[in-house]
């Protein structure tokens, strides 16, 4: 029996993707194993954070590294540990930055909300958010002319949550910074890429561990050496109500050890969802095809597209009825205002798509005949 249902809760099949609310990531047995044997012992945790460091360097090809309990928390960290650097009577001040270099840069299209604002982590680590430009367009001239001897860094939020277009590049705020010498620190929260920022030469890369890497709730801060000391170090300040336990750090180890091993599923997504859609043929108002991920990744979804007219009920409402039940089921929702629901295989567990595929049919089947 589910650990959730053993408490009373509902239980859950989430076909929506990698989502916080729903607990992000079902992990592996390694994983969990992992997890457990970590809980059921003792260990030196600085000596621990060292070697998780050094683990995250190998697997990201950074210097160095620092785990963390989520990538929120490697925002305010790392925010942090540019403004205090390794001083500890500063890391001890913070967020109380009053009278240093405590501003964080950041392009106001990519000031958002990923479950909590961007802008309320930066402060939390003792920084001072300083938006430039606007919401669609923003110059380089904007970034140079914001810079001042009170700038900490310049943080850029890579996420599908920011604004895509009319923002500067990566490239010409990395390279800004390097012309005067401030540290750049780009949150990679959900990307699939552990590798390619610190490779462009980014300072400072932070991850969610929960997303992307299908971890425990973790995250990790990569980078230059001398900052991911820093970052460590403030576990002794602001990092402490925000601290990973052990059981975090060893689960956080196993899903990196496992991650560049994982294996492309395509053909078996392909099959799950073929299921999914044969199971739905006969279903009137329905039609069902498999569509790979638009930005090309290899995730292969079920599209559910729902004819009001001859199914009905309309695409949200079916959503809405799904979402309400028990098992409450979450399917990925980015075009429902077009009739377009979509079944997302990778978080299924064993079995789900059928029973994702009966309650579809079991709705639709009772409004069709009242
Ligand atoms: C999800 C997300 C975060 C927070 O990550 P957690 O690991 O849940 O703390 C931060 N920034 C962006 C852009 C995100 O998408």
């Amino acid at each position: 029996m589910s650990i959730f249902a053993q408490f009373g809760l509902r239980k859950v099949i989430n076909a929506s993707g990698k989502m916080t609310a729903l607990g992000a990531s079902a992990v592996s047995d390694e994983v969990a194993d992992a997890l457990k044997r970590a809980a059921q012992d003792y260990v030196d945790i600085e000596e621990m954070m060292e070697f998780a460091g050094r683990v995250i360097a190998e697997y990201t090809g950074a210097e160095d590294g620092c785990p963390t309990c989520g990538a929120a928390a490697g925002i305010a960290i790392s925010t942090a540990a540019v403004i205090t650097g390794k001083n500890l009577s500063l890391i001890e001040r913070m967020p109380d930055s009053e009278g240093l270099r405590n501003e964080i840069i950041i392009q106001k299209g990519q000031q958002v909300h990923f479950g909590a604002s961007i802008a309320q982590m930066v402060r939390l680590g003792g920084g001072k958010v300083v938006e430039i430009g606007n919401a669609n367009k923003v110059e380089a001239d904007h970034i140079k002319q914001a810079i001042t001897d009170r700038t900490a860094a310049l943080l850029y939020v890579k996420s599908h949550h920011a604004v895509q277009k009319g923002m500067q590049s990566i490239e010409t705020m990395m390279q800004i910074a390097k012309e005067h010498q401030i540290p750049f620190i780009i949150d990679a929260a959900a990307e699939e890429d552990f590798q390619k920022y610190i490779r462009m030469g980014a300072d400072i890369v932070i991850y969610s561990g929960g997303k992307a890497l299908e971890g425990p709730t973790s995250g990790l801060i990569c980078g230059k050496k001398e900052w991911m000391e820093a970052c460590r170090m403030q576990y002794k300040g602001i990092g402490r109500p925000m601290k990973i336990g052990k059981e975090g750090v060893a689960g956080l180890i196993a899903a990196l050890k496992q991650y560049p091993f994982k294996k492309d599923n395509a053909e078996e997504q392909i099959e799950r969802m073929t299921r999914l859609n044969t199971a739905l043929a006969d279903v009137k108002g329905l039609s069902c095809s498999i569509k790979q991920d638009e930005a090309g990744r290899a995730i292969y979804r079920a599209q559910i597209q729902v004819d009001a007219s001859n199914a009905g009920m309309t695409a949200a409402e079916l959503l809405s009825r799904l979402e309400t039940g028990n098992p409450a089921i979450f399917l990925r929702h980015h075009y429902v205002n077009v009739g377009i629901l979509a079944v997302d295989p990778r978080p299924l567990l064993e079995g789900q798509e059928d029973i994702i595929a009966s309650e579809i049919k079991r709705i639709l089947k009772e409004v069709q005949s009242s």
